[in-house]
C-alpha cells in the first residue's frame, strides 16, 4: 500500500492535537455539545500479523474504537479511531478474525489514551487539582478519573521497585481513621509509615512509605515481616506516639532500632494532664464545670501558652490565679508541663535531655497526694523514659508524620470519603509517597 497523503488541514489538525505520538492522523472533526470529537485514522497501512500465527492478514472491514484523550482548548476530547480488521489467511490457524494492534495507542480494554493517564497524574500531583476537576477537564466520571490514578500509581510502585526503600533509616509510625464505617478494613483504621530520614538529613522532606489496614502491634509487624532482612537491619530509629502496641512491634520487628517517642505526644499528653487537673479543681472549688468568669477558666488557654510568650497582662492573671492557696495543684501540673516545653525547647540538645530526665525524675515516684494526674503522666513518662530521652540523641520528630496526616485528610474530604482501603493508599501514595512520575 503506497504512504498516505495528507492534506495540510490535517497536517494542521495532527500538529495541533500531537497525534503523532499517539500514531493517528486526523481525518475529520465535530463538535459534540461541551465535547470535541475528531475521527481517525491509523498512521500505519501495512497490514497486521496474526497475533496467532504471524501471517499477513488480509483487511475485512474496520471498528471504531472510542477513546478520551487530553482536552483541547478547554474542552474534553474524543478520539474515533478506525481500526483496521483483518482476516486470517492460514487454514489452521484459530485466529479467524483479528484487529489492527492499538495498544500502544491505548491498553486494551481502556478508554482513554496512554497519555491520558500521565495527564491524569500529572494533575493530580503536580498541579495538585481534585479528581473531580479532572474529571471535568475530560468529560469523564470521578470513578473513571480515581479508577486511572489507582492503576498508573500500582504501575509506578512497581516500576520504582524494593529500591524505593533503599536508603529508609528512620521511620515514623502513626495512624488515622481513614472510613467511619464499622465494616471498614481494619476497623476504619490505618497505621501510616513514614520515611523521616530526608528529614533528620536535612536533606528534604518526609514521604510516605505504606499504609496498611488497622492500628495494632501487629499492623506494623506485619508490615516489617514483609520488608526485607536489608531494610530490617537498615532501619535505625522508629519515631512514634505513646501507643503501646507500636513500641512492641519496633522491638521484635526491629530490635535493633532505636525507638523513639515523639516531642508532640509527649508535651500533648503533659498538656491534657494539666486541662484534666485544672478541671478538677475548678470542680472542688466551685462545685462546677468551667463557666466564663471562673478565674481557672479564664485562663485555661493562658495556662497552655509557652511562659515566654505571655504577655504582661496574661502573666498577671495567671499570678493572680495561683495566689490562691486551692489552685496549688494546677500551678504544680503547670510548672512541669512548661518544664517539658522548656526542655524540648532549649537549643543544646544534651542541657535539654538534662532537664527533661529532671522533669522526669522529680515526678517518678512520690507525688503528694491531690496531684493524681501529675503521678499518671509520671509514671507513663518514666515507662517510656529510654524512648522519650532517645529523642534528643537521634532528632527523629514525628511532626512531619502529623503534617502527611493533614495533607490525607485533605484527599479524603476531596474524595468524599473512600470506599476501600486499597483505592485509599495507592492515592495517598500518589499524594505522599514521592513517586517518580
Ligand atoms: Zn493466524
Amino acid at each position: 500500500m503506497s504512504q498516505p497523503t495528507f492534506s495540510p488541514a490535517q497536517v494542521l489538525a495532527d500538529t495541533i492535537v500531537r497525534t503523532v505520538e499517539l500514531g493517528v492522523t486526523i481525518t475529520d472533526a465535530a463538535i459534540d455539545a461541551e465535547t470535541t470529537v475528531v475521527w481517525c485514522d491509523l498512521t500505519a497501512r501495512d497490514p497486521a500479523r496474526c497475533p496467532g500465527c504471524g501471517t499477513v492478514g488480509i483487511y475485512r472491514d474496520s471498528v471504531e474504537r472510542r477513546l478520551t484523550d487530553l482536552p483541547v482548548a478547554g474542552h474534553p476530547l474524543v478520539l474515533l479511531v478506525r481500526v483496521p480488521r483483518y482476516r486470517c489467511p492460514a487454514s489452521p490457524c484459530e485466529r479467524v478474525i483479528f484487529n489492527h494492534d492499538t495498544s500502544g495507542l491505548a491498553r486494551s480494554g481502556t478508554s482513554t489514551t496512554r497519555r491520558c493517564a500521565r495527564y491524569v497524574l500529572r494533575r493530580l500531583i503536580g498541579d495538585r487539582v481534585t479528581v473531580a476537576a479532572v474529571a471535568r477537564e475530560l468529560g469523564r466520571s470521578w470513578d473513571t478519573i480515581n479508577t486511572i490514578a489507582v492503576e498508573a500509581t500500582t504501575e509506578l510502585l512497581a516500576a520504582a521497585g524494593p529500591a524505593r526503600l533503599d536508603g529508609v533509616r528512620v521511620i515514623g509510625v502513626d495512624e488515622h481513621r481513614w472510613a467511619h464505617t464499622r465494616h471498614a478494613d481494619g476497623d476504619g483504621y490505618v497505621t501510616v509509615i513514614v520515611d523521616l530520614t530526608p528529614v533528620v538529613e536535612q536533606t528534604g522532606r518526609a514521604r510516605l512509605l505504606d499504609l496498611v489496614a488497622g492500628r495494632s502491634a501487629a499492623a506494623l509487624t506485619g508490615w516489617l515481616a514483609a520488608r526485607t532482612p536489608e531494610f530490617r537491619q537498615q532501619v535505625q530509629v522508629v519515631a512514634m506516639d505513646g501507643f503501646g502496641g507500636y513500641k512492641n512491634a519496633a522491638t521484635s520487628a526491629v530490635p535493633d532500632a532505636v525507638t523513639v517517642m515523639d516531642p508532640f505526644h509527649v508535651v500533648a499528653l503533659a498538656g491534657t494532664k494539666l486541662d484534666l487537673c485544672r478541671q478538677r479543681v475548678q470542680q472542688t472549688t466551685l462545685g462546677h464545670r468551667g463557666r466564663t468568669g471562673d478565674p481557672l477558666y479564664r485562663v485555661r488557654r493562658v495556662l497552655r501558652t509557652r511562659t515566654e510568650l505571655l504577655t504582661a497582662r496574661q502573666q498577671a492573671r495567671l499570678d493572680a490565679v495561683f495566689a490562691t492557696d486551692d489552685h496549688v495543684p494546677v500551678e504544680v501540673t503547670y510548672r512541669v508541663y512548661q518544664d517539658i516545653i522548656a526542655a524540648y525547647g532549649h537549643p543544646d540538645p544534651r542541657q535539654g535531655k538534662t532537664l527533661l530526665t529532671r522533669v522526669i525524675d522529680s515526678i517518678r515516684a512520690g507525688v503528694p497526694a491531690g496531684l493524681e494526674e501529675l503521678a499518671t503522666l509520671g509514671r507513663t513518662l518514666h515507662r517510656r523514659r529510654d524512648d522519650v530521652l532517645a529523642y534528643f540523641t537521634n532528632r527523629a520528630s514525628n511532626g512531619p508524620t502529623e503534617a502527611i496526616n493533614g495533607r490525607l485528610e485533605a484527599l479524603r474530604r476531596n474524595a468524599l470519603g473512600f470506599r476501600n482501603l486499597i483505592n485509599y493508599r495507592l492515592r495517598a501514595l500518589l499524594h505522599c509517597g514521592h513517586l517518580a512520575l
